[in-house]
Protein backbone atom coordinates (compact mmCIF):
# COMPACT_ATOMS: atom_id res chain seq x y z
CA UNK A 1 0.00 0.00 0.00
CA UNK A 2 1.40 3.33 -0.91
CA UNK A 3 1.82 6.35 1.20
CA UNK A 4 -0.94 7.75 -0.62
CA UNK A 5 -3.74 4.73 -0.18
CA UNK A 6 -2.54 4.72 3.98
CA UNK A 7 -2.88 8.23 3.79
CA UNK A 8 -6.48 8.13 2.44
CA UNK A 9 -7.34 5.18 4.53
CA UNK A 10 -6.80 6.98 7.49
CA UNK A 11 -7.93 10.18 6.57
CA UNK A 12 -11.38 8.44 6.09
CA UNK A 13 -11.04 6.49 9.33
CA UNK A 14 -10.45 9.56 11.34
CA UNK A 15 -12.57 11.47 9.55
CA UNK A 16 -9.73 14.76 8.98
CA UNK A 17 -8.90 16.14 5.73
CA UNK A 18 -6.37 13.80 3.47
CA UNK A 19 -3.64 15.99 2.55
CA UNK A 20 -2.69 17.04 6.29
CA UNK A 21 -2.49 13.57 7.08
CA UNK A 22 -0.34 12.33 3.57
CA UNK A 23 1.93 15.05 5.12
CA UNK A 24 2.87 14.20 8.07
CA UNK A 25 2.81 10.67 7.32
CA UNK A 26 5.70 11.13 4.66
CA UNK A 27 7.44 13.24 7.13
CA UNK A 28 7.36 10.63 9.49
CA UNK A 29 8.60 7.73 6.61
CA UNK A 30 11.17 10.30 5.58
CA UNK A 31 12.69 10.35 9.16
CA UNK A 32 12.90 5.87 8.74
CA UNK A 33 9.90 5.32 10.56
CA UNK A 34 8.17 2.17 9.67
CA UNK A 35 4.33 3.10 7.92
CA UNK A 36 2.51 0.75 10.91
CA UNK A 37 4.15 2.61 13.76
CA UNK A 38 3.35 5.80 11.84
CA UNK A 39 0.24 5.56 11.39
CA UNK A 40 -0.47 4.08 15.08
CA UNK A 41 1.32 7.79 15.99
CA UNK A 42 -0.87 9.51 13.72
CA UNK A 43 -3.90 7.70 15.09
CA UNK A 44 -3.07 8.63 18.49
CA UNK A 45 -2.36 12.24 17.32
CA UNK A 46 -5.76 12.58 15.81
CA UNK A 47 -7.26 11.09 18.80
CA UNK A 48 -8.82 7.84 17.77
CA UNK A 49 -9.08 6.02 21.14
CA UNK A 50 -8.84 2.60 19.75
CA UNK A 51 -5.57 2.82 18.66
CA UNK A 52 -4.20 1.56 22.00
CA UNK A 53 -4.87 3.41 25.33
CA UNK A 54 -7.38 2.54 27.71
CA UNK A 55 -11.45 3.50 27.35
CA UNK A 56 -12.82 6.23 28.91
CA UNK A 57 -12.99 6.46 32.84
CA UNK A 58 -16.42 6.37 34.32
CA UNK A 59 -17.80 6.64 37.66
CA UNK A 60 -20.53 3.23 37.89
CA UNK A 61 -23.33 5.83 38.11
CA UNK A 62 -22.44 7.31 34.31
CA UNK A 63 -22.21 4.03 32.78
CA UNK A 64 -24.93 3.06 30.37
CA UNK A 65 -25.91 0.33 27.79
CA UNK A 66 -24.48 2.02 25.11
CA UNK A 67 -20.78 2.10 26.57
CA UNK A 68 -19.07 -0.84 25.22
CA UNK A 69 -16.18 -1.04 27.43
CA UNK A 70 -15.02 1.75 30.75
CA UNK A 71 -12.55 2.18 33.10
CA UNK A 72 -13.61 2.42 36.51
CA UNK A 73 -12.82 2.51 39.97
CA UNK A 74 -14.95 0.76 42.70
CA UNK A 75 -15.17 -1.06 45.90
CA UNK A 76 -16.18 -5.03 45.85
CA UNK A 77 -19.12 -5.06 47.67
CA UNK A 78 -19.71 -9.09 47.30
CA UNK A 79 -18.04 -11.57 45.33
CA UNK A 80 -19.51 -14.99 45.20
CA UNK A 81 -18.03 -17.86 43.05
CA UNK A 82 -19.67 -20.14 41.19
CA UNK A 83 -18.93 -22.55 38.73
CA UNK A 84 -20.72 -22.94 35.36
CA UNK A 85 -20.91 -24.61 32.45
CA UNK A 86 -19.85 -22.18 29.72
CA UNK A 87 -19.14 -23.16 26.06
CA UNK A 88 -19.12 -27.02 27.15
CA UNK A 89 -16.13 -26.40 29.74
CA UNK A 90 -16.45 -26.07 33.30
CA UNK A 91 -15.72 -22.31 34.64
CA UNK A 92 -15.53 -20.65 37.56
CA UNK A 93 -16.68 -17.26 37.90
CA UNK A 94 -16.94 -14.55 40.26
CA UNK A 95 -20.07 -12.75 40.54
CA UNK A 96 -21.05 -9.58 42.74
CA UNK A 97 -21.61 -6.18 43.40
CA UNK A 98 -18.67 -3.03 42.93
CA UNK A 99 -19.60 0.26 43.99
CA UNK A 100 -18.64 4.04 44.12
CA UNK A 101 -20.58 7.09 45.66
CA UNK A 102 -22.04 7.28 42.50
CA UNK A 103 -24.19 3.89 42.51
CA UNK A 104 -23.59 0.22 42.15
CA UNK A 105 -23.45 -2.01 39.36
CA UNK A 106 -23.11 -5.96 39.00
CA UNK A 107 -20.11 -7.95 37.61
CA UNK A 108 -18.85 -10.85 36.36
CA UNK A 109 -15.49 -11.88 36.30
CA UNK A 110 -14.60 -14.44 33.86
CA UNK A 111 -11.01 -14.56 35.31
CA UNK A 112 -9.20 -15.70 38.94
CA UNK A 113 -8.39 -12.38 40.31
CA UNK A 114 -8.61 -13.04 43.31
CA UNK A 115 -11.30 -10.34 44.16
CA UNK A 116 -12.86 -10.14 47.89
CA UNK A 117 -15.39 -8.08 49.73
CA UNK A 118 -14.05 -4.71 50.45
CA UNK A 119 -11.48 -4.53 48.05
CA UNK A 120 -10.83 -1.34 45.91
CA UNK A 121 -10.24 -2.34 42.35
CA UNK A 122 -9.24 -0.18 39.40
CA UNK A 123 -10.71 -2.39 35.77
CA UNK A 124 -9.18 -1.38 32.53
CA UNK A 125 -11.18 -2.29 29.92
CA UNK A 126 -14.41 -3.40 31.40
CA UNK A 127 -16.90 -4.66 29.17
CA UNK A 128 -20.77 -3.61 29.72
CA UNK A 129 -23.10 -5.88 28.63
CA UNK A 130 -27.05 -4.98 28.55
CA UNK A 131 -28.89 -7.54 31.57
CA UNK A 132 -32.42 -6.76 32.35
CA UNK A 133 -32.23 -3.25 30.97
CA UNK A 134 -29.36 -2.27 33.27
CA UNK A 135 -25.68 -2.26 32.19
CA UNK A 136 -23.65 -4.38 33.97
CA UNK A 137 -19.72 -5.31 33.50
CA UNK A 138 -17.66 -7.93 32.37
CA UNK A 139 -14.50 -8.35 33.22
CA UNK A 140 -12.27 -10.82 31.25
CA UNK A 141 -9.19 -11.37 29.84
CA UNK A 142 -8.58 -7.92 27.81
CA UNK A 143 -9.28 -5.88 31.10
CA UNK A 144 -6.31 -5.36 33.21
CA UNK A 145 -7.18 -5.17 36.98
CA UNK A 146 -5.21 -2.89 39.66
CA UNK A 147 -5.87 -3.20 43.12
CA UNK A 148 -5.70 0.20 45.01
CA UNK A 149 -3.82 0.60 48.13
CA UNK A 150 -6.46 3.72 49.08
CA UNK A 151 -9.67 2.08 50.18
CA UNK A 152 -12.76 3.64 48.18
CA UNK A 153 -15.37 5.04 51.00
CA UNK A 154 -18.96 3.90 49.61
CA UNK A 155 -22.47 4.40 51.25
CA UNK A 156 -23.25 0.65 51.35
CA UNK A 157 -22.31 -2.39 53.51
CA UNK A 158 -19.79 -4.59 52.25
CA UNK A 159 -19.68 -8.35 52.72
CA UNK A 160 -23.80 -8.83 51.52
CA UNK A 161 -24.60 -9.85 54.94
CA UNK A 162 -28.49 -10.19 54.51
CA UNK A 163 -31.29 -11.45 56.16
CA UNK A 164 -33.96 -13.58 54.28
CA UNK A 165 -35.95 -10.92 54.18
CA UNK A 166 -34.17 -9.20 51.60
CA UNK A 167 -32.49 -11.46 49.53
CA UNK A 168 -33.86 -11.11 45.73
CA UNK A 169 -32.94 -14.03 43.04
CA UNK A 170 -29.61 -12.80 41.17
CA UNK A 171 -27.98 -11.92 44.10
CA UNK A 172 -24.77 -13.62 44.74
CA UNK A 173 -21.79 -13.69 47.02
CA UNK A 174 -24.52 -13.64 50.19
CA UNK A 175 -23.86 -13.93 53.64
CA UNK A 176 -27.10 -15.18 55.83
CA UNK A 177 -27.74 -16.41 59.31
CA UNK A 178 -30.03 -18.58 59.69
CA UNK A 179 -31.73 -21.92 61.13
CA UNK A 180 -32.74 -25.23 59.44
CA UNK A 181 -36.03 -25.74 59.72
CA UNK A 182 -36.64 -28.94 57.44
CA UNK A 183 -34.00 -30.83 55.46
CA UNK A 184 -34.04 -33.89 53.14
CA UNK A 185 -31.91 -35.35 50.86
CA UNK A 186 -32.53 -35.80 46.96
CA UNK A 187 -31.72 -37.53 44.27
CA UNK A 188 -31.57 -35.70 40.85
CA UNK A 189 -30.83 -36.13 37.58
CA UNK A 190 -27.85 -33.14 37.66
CA UNK A 191 -26.39 -32.35 34.19
CA UNK A 192 -23.28 -35.43 35.03
CA UNK A 193 -25.97 -37.86 36.32
CA UNK A 194 -27.51 -38.72 39.04
CA UNK A 195 -26.69 -36.80 42.11
CA UNK A 196 -27.93 -36.04 45.96
CA UNK A 197 -28.75 -33.17 47.18
CA UNK A 198 -30.47 -31.34 50.05
CA UNK A 199 -33.21 -29.39 50.17
CA UNK A 200 -35.44 -27.75 53.07
CA UNK A 201 -36.63 -24.82 55.03
CA UNK A 202 -34.07 -21.60 56.67
CA UNK A 203 -35.44 -19.75 58.73
CA UNK A 204 -34.15 -16.31 60.29
CA UNK A 205 -35.72 -13.50 62.78
CA UNK A 206 -37.64 -12.36 59.11
CA UNK A 207 -38.54 -14.40 57.08
CA UNK A 208 -38.74 -18.32 56.04
CA UNK A 209 -36.77 -19.51 52.61
CA UNK A 210 -36.56 -22.72 50.92
CA UNK A 211 -32.87 -23.70 50.23
CA UNK A 212 -30.77 -26.05 48.04
CA UNK A 213 -27.65 -27.52 48.84
CA UNK A 214 -25.52 -29.03 45.61
CA UNK A 215 -22.75 -30.39 47.59
CA UNK A 216 -24.90 -31.92 50.16
CA UNK A 217 -23.19 -31.32 53.76
CA UNK A 218 -22.86 -32.92 56.92
CA UNK A 219 -23.39 -29.89 59.20
CA UNK A 220 -26.73 -28.75 57.65
CA UNK A 221 -29.38 -30.62 59.99
CA UNK A 222 -32.74 -29.94 61.12
CA UNK A 223 -32.66 -27.38 64.76
CA UNK A 224 -29.38 -26.27 63.92
CA UNK A 225 -28.43 -22.85 63.53
CA UNK A 226 -25.56 -21.65 60.40
CA UNK A 227 -23.76 -19.13 59.02
CA UNK A 228 -23.58 -19.66 55.03
CA UNK A 229 -20.89 -17.85 53.36
CA UNK A 230 -20.94 -17.38 49.98
CA UNK A 231 -24.69 -18.32 48.62
CA UNK A 232 -26.46 -16.97 46.15
CA UNK A 233 -30.30 -16.82 45.14
CA UNK A 234 -32.19 -17.89 42.18
CA UNK A 235 -35.93 -18.09 41.45
CA UNK A 236 -37.40 -21.88 42.28
CA UNK A 237 -41.38 -22.21 41.78
CA UNK A 238 -41.71 -18.86 41.82
CA UNK A 239 -40.14 -17.79 45.33
CA UNK A 240 -36.89 -16.87 45.75
CA UNK A 241 -34.58 -19.64 47.02
CA UNK A 242 -31.25 -20.08 48.80
CA UNK A 243 -28.57 -21.76 47.00
CA UNK A 244 -25.26 -23.08 48.09
CA UNK A 245 -22.34 -24.14 45.85
CA UNK A 246 -19.15 -26.04 46.48
CA UNK A 247 -17.40 -22.44 47.13
CA UNK A 248 -20.65 -22.09 49.83
CA UNK A 249 -18.75 -22.05 54.11
CA UNK A 250 -20.93 -23.59 56.15
CA UNK A 251 -19.98 -22.99 59.91
CA UNK A 252 -21.71 -23.47 63.32
CA UNK A 253 -23.19 -20.26 65.06
CA UNK A 254 -22.65 -19.69 68.85
CA UNK A 255 -26.18 -17.54 69.07
CA UNK A 256 -29.64 -19.11 68.41
CA UNK A 257 -31.55 -17.58 65.81
CA UNK A 258 -34.76 -16.53 67.19
CA UNK A 259 -37.35 -17.65 64.49
CA UNK A 260 -40.19 -15.53 64.15
CA UNK A 261 -43.66 -17.06 64.26
CA UNK A 262 -45.41 -15.02 62.03
CA UNK A 263 -44.87 -14.14 58.32
CA UNK A 264 -43.53 -11.00 57.40
CA UNK A 265 -46.57 -8.83 56.13
CA UNK A 266 -45.96 -7.30 52.35
CA UNK A 267 -48.33 -5.32 50.45
CA UNK A 268 -49.33 -7.59 47.44
CA UNK A 269 -47.88 -4.95 44.94
CA UNK A 270 -44.29 -5.37 46.28
CA UNK A 271 -44.65 -8.62 47.02
CA UNK A 272 -45.44 -9.41 43.30
CA UNK A 273 -43.06 -7.20 42.34
CA UNK A 274 -40.11 -8.94 43.88
CA UNK A 275 -41.53 -11.88 42.40
CA UNK A 276 -42.84 -13.65 45.09
CA UNK A 277 -42.30 -14.91 48.68
CA UNK A 278 -42.33 -18.03 50.45
CA UNK A 279 -43.93 -16.98 53.40
CA UNK A 280 -45.91 -13.84 53.66
CA UNK A 281 -48.90 -12.42 55.48
CA UNK A 282 -51.15 -10.06 53.01
CA UNK A 283 -54.43 -7.95 54.06
CA UNK A 284 -56.83 -7.01 51.78
CA UNK A 285 -60.08 -7.46 50.19
CA UNK A 286 -61.71 -10.15 48.54
CA UNK A 287 -63.21 -9.11 45.53
CA UNK A 288 -64.00 -12.34 43.89
CA UNK A 289 -64.70 -15.80 44.61
CA UNK A 290 -63.17 -17.67 40.90
CA UNK A 291 -64.84 -20.57 38.90
CA UNK A 292 -63.62 -23.51 40.25
CA UNK A 293 -64.34 -22.61 43.31
CA UNK A 294 -66.66 -24.97 46.07
CA UNK A 295 -67.06 -28.63 45.25
CA UNK A 296 -64.43 -29.66 42.80
CA UNK A 297 -63.36 -32.99 41.50
CA UNK A 298 -59.89 -34.24 41.37
CA UNK A 299 -58.05 -36.73 39.06
CA UNK A 300 -57.37 -39.82 41.18
CA UNK A 301 -54.10 -40.04 39.36
CA UNK A 302 -52.28 -36.74 39.34
CA UNK A 303 -54.81 -34.51 41.90
CA UNK A 304 -55.34 -32.14 38.89
CA UNK A 305 -58.52 -30.42 39.18
CA UNK A 306 -61.21 -32.12 36.51
CA UNK A 307 -63.23 -30.39 34.36
CA UNK A 308 -66.32 -32.42 32.87
CA UNK A 309 -64.85 -35.46 33.41
CA UNK A 310 -61.23 -35.02 31.58
CA UNK A 311 -57.89 -34.63 33.22
CA UNK A 312 -55.64 -32.13 31.32
CA UNK A 313 -52.96 -35.10 31.91
CA UNK A 314 -54.87 -38.34 32.03
CA UNK A 315 -58.11 -37.83 30.07
CA UNK A 316 -61.29 -39.25 31.08
CA UNK A 317 -61.30 -40.52 34.66
CA UNK A 318 -63.70 -40.55 37.39
CA UNK A 319 -62.93 -37.66 39.69
CA UNK A 320 -62.53 -37.38 43.09
CA UNK A 321 -64.79 -34.30 45.48
CA UNK A 322 -62.63 -32.41 47.04
CA UNK A 323 -63.18 -28.29 48.29
CA UNK A 324 -61.13 -25.38 47.07
CA UNK A 325 -61.36 -21.58 47.35
CA UNK A 326 -60.09 -19.92 44.81
CA UNK A 327 -60.25 -15.89 45.70
CA UNK A 328 -59.27 -12.89 44.59
CA UNK A 329 -57.42 -10.56 47.07
CA UNK A 330 -56.53 -7.00 46.65
CA UNK A 331 -55.18 -4.42 48.55
CA UNK A 332 -54.98 -1.52 46.91
CA UNK A 333 -51.31 -2.00 45.53
CA UNK A 334 -52.00 -5.31 43.84
CA UNK A 335 -54.23 -8.69 43.36
CA UNK A 336 -53.22 -11.89 44.25
CA UNK A 337 -55.13 -15.02 43.43
CA UNK A 338 -55.66 -17.10 46.96
CA UNK A 339 -56.00 -20.81 47.12
CA UNK A 340 -57.24 -22.38 49.78
CA UNK A 341 -56.84 -26.04 49.98
CA UNK A 342 -59.84 -28.59 51.74
CA UNK A 343 -59.06 -27.56 55.40
CA UNK A 344 -59.15 -23.84 55.01
CA UNK A 345 -62.41 -24.38 52.75
CA UNK A 346 -64.19 -26.29 55.13
CA UNK A 347 -63.65 -24.17 57.78
CA UNK A 348 -65.30 -21.16 55.66
CA UNK A 349 -67.90 -23.35 53.72
CA UNK A 350 -69.12 -24.49 57.52
CA UNK A 351 -69.54 -27.97 56.34
CA UNK A 352 -67.53 -31.04 54.89
CA UNK A 353 -67.80 -32.85 51.18
CA UNK A 354 -70.54 -34.61 52.48
CA UNK A 355 -72.29 -31.42 53.28
CA UNK A 356 -71.34 -29.78 50.12
CA UNK A 357 -72.36 -32.51 48.32
CA UNK A 358 -75.52 -32.70 49.98
CA UNK A 359 -76.36 -29.20 48.65
CA UNK A 360 -75.25 -29.87 45.29
CA UNK A 361 -77.41 -33.16 45.53
CA UNK A 362 -80.49 -30.75 46.65
CA UNK A 363 -79.88 -28.08 44.19
CA UNK A 364 -78.84 -30.38 41.68
CA UNK A 365 -75.88 -28.29 40.73
CA UNK A 366 -73.07 -27.81 42.38
CA UNK A 367 -72.29 -24.65 41.54
CA UNK A 368 -74.42 -23.59 44.95
CA UNK A 369 -71.32 -24.79 47.18
CA UNK A 370 -69.43 -22.01 45.45
CA UNK A 371 -72.06 -19.35 45.95
CA UNK A 372 -72.30 -20.11 49.43
CA UNK A 373 -68.50 -19.00 49.66
CA UNK A 374 -69.05 -16.81 47.63
CA UNK A 375 -72.06 -15.03 49.61
CA UNK A 376 -69.62 -15.61 52.85
CA UNK A 377 -66.14 -13.96 51.53
CA UNK A 378 -66.84 -11.24 48.65
CA UNK A 379 -66.58 -7.61 50.45
CA UNK A 380 -64.83 -8.57 53.27
CA UNK A 381 -61.51 -7.87 54.57
CA UNK A 382 -59.07 -10.79 55.48
CA UNK A 383 -55.58 -11.87 56.31
CA UNK A 384 -53.98 -14.79 54.48
CA UNK A 385 -50.56 -16.00 55.09
CA UNK A 386 -48.42 -18.70 52.48
CA UNK A 387 -46.15 -18.53 49.87
CA UNK A 388 -47.06 -16.74 47.16
CA UNK A 389 -45.45 -17.20 43.73
CA UNK A 390 -45.51 -15.35 40.38
CA UNK A 391 -45.67 -17.13 36.36
CA UNK A 392 -46.92 -15.82 33.66
CA UNK A 393 -50.85 -15.87 34.21
CA UNK A 394 -50.23 -14.30 37.23
CA UNK A 395 -49.76 -14.03 41.40
CA UNK A 396 -51.15 -17.22 43.59
CA UNK A 397 -50.81 -17.36 47.40
CA UNK A 398 -51.20 -20.68 48.31
CA UNK A 399 -52.70 -19.79 51.82
CA UNK A 400 -51.29 -21.99 54.89
CA UNK A 401 -53.51 -19.75 57.11
CA UNK A 402 -56.49 -17.30 56.39
CA UNK A 403 -58.47 -14.89 59.40
CA UNK A 404 -61.36 -12.13 59.00
CA UNK A 405 -59.76 -8.77 60.07
CA UNK A 406 -62.35 -7.77 62.09
CA UNK A 407 -64.92 -5.25 60.92
CA UNK A 408 -64.22 -1.83 60.33
CA UNK A 409 -67.03 0.00 62.22
CA UNK A 410 -69.15 1.34 59.06
CA UNK A 411 -69.55 -2.83 58.35
CA UNK A 412 -70.33 -3.00 61.98
CA UNK A 413 -72.84 -0.41 62.27
CA UNK A 414 -74.04 -1.90 58.49
CA UNK A 415 -74.52 -5.82 60.30
CA UNK A 416 -75.80 -4.02 63.30
CA UNK A 417 -79.10 -2.50 61.22
CA UNK A 418 -79.55 -5.32 58.85
CA UNK A 419 -79.86 -7.36 62.46
CA UNK A 420 -82.27 -4.43 63.62
CA UNK A 421 -84.39 -4.58 60.24
CA UNK A 422 -84.87 -8.24 60.59
ZN1 LIG B 1 -54.53 -36.56 35.96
Amino acid sequence: MSVEERAEALASDLGIDKEEVKQDLENLVSYSVPMDEAVDSLRRKYGDGSAGGEPESKSIGEITTADSTVTVTGRVLTAGKRSIRYQGNEQVITEGVLADSSGTIDYTAWEDFGLSPGDTITAGNAGVREWDGHPELNLGESTTLVFEDESLDVPHEIGGEADLASVEPGDRGLAVEARVLEVETRTIDGRDGEAEILSGVLADESARLPFTDWEPRDEIEAGVDLRFENVYIREFRGVPSVNCSEFTTVTELDRAIEVSDSAPRKAIGEAVESCGAFDVEVVGTIVAVRDGSGLIQRCPECGRVVQKGQCRSHGQVEGEDDLRVKAILDDGTGTVTAILGTDLTREIYGGDIDDAREQARDAMDQEVVADSIRERLVGREYSIRGSLSVDEYGANLNASEFGEVAESPAERARTLLAEVAE
